[in-house]
């Protein structure tokens, strides 16, 4: 499902950095549409809606807003997993490590056992899908805490790069609301 107003959004907006990086500040990533980002979690809450979506799991920072506005139309809570510079665990938390494409370091996310139950059917929230390993890791921690995945939502996938599709190709149920097919010599092109 592809959400019109966030591909004319990115095309209006959107500045694209070297290495394949897309950057939305404007109205995604560091100031935010409130009024976009309301529709994206009514657009999120319809796709999602009578999946039995218990819990909406993100991961600090850039997929807090979204999935916050996600979980309120859906009347659930949202968990985000916290990033830490060592890999210490104690037995308290659920750890998995990421890879970030962003900035080329692996880094390690945490969530308490606490807030990720057996029971939850667990929506996976994000700003963007590139490689997949944001999502892979926030699906690792819900194998851990053996928790249902009921799908991802994402704003702006990136489907040069290949995550999105592997996880539709293993089982997940992957929805985007704007997809890249191409982002050569300054010309965004979307999946329709
Ligand atoms: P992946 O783990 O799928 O390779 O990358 C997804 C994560 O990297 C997202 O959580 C997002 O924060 C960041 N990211 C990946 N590509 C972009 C991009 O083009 N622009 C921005 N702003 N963030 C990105």
């Amino acid at each position: 499902m592809h959400l019109r107003l966030m591909e004319e959004k990115i095309l209006s907006e959107g500045q694209i950095l070297p290495g394949g990086i897309l950057k939305v500040g404007s109205f995604l990533n560091q100031q935010i549409d409130t009024a976009f980002l309301r529709a994206m979690g009514q657009e999120i809450a319809r796709l999602y809606a009578g999946c039995g979506v218990t819990k909406i799991l993100t991961i600090e920072a850039s997929g807090i807003a979204i999935a916050a506005a996600a979980a309120m139309e859906l009347g659930v809570p949202m968990l985000f997993a916290k990033k830490h510079k060592t890999s210490n665990v104690d037995g308290s938390v659920y750890s998995t490590v990421v890879h970030s494409f962003t900035h080329g370091t692996d880094y390690t996310v945490v969530v308490s056992r606490d807030y990720l139950r057996p029971e939850d059917t667990v929506l996976l929230v994000d700003d963007f899908l590139a490689n997949g390993a944001a999502l892979c890791g926030l699906v690792d921690l819900c194998r851990q805490a053996g928790a249902a995945v009921a799908g991802a939502a994402i704003a702006i996938e990136k489907a040069f790069q290949g995550g999105g599709d592997a996880l539709r190709a293993a089982g997940v149920r992957v929805e985007s609301l704007a997809v890249i097919e191409s982002m050569e010599d300054g010309t965004v092109a979307f999946r329709r």
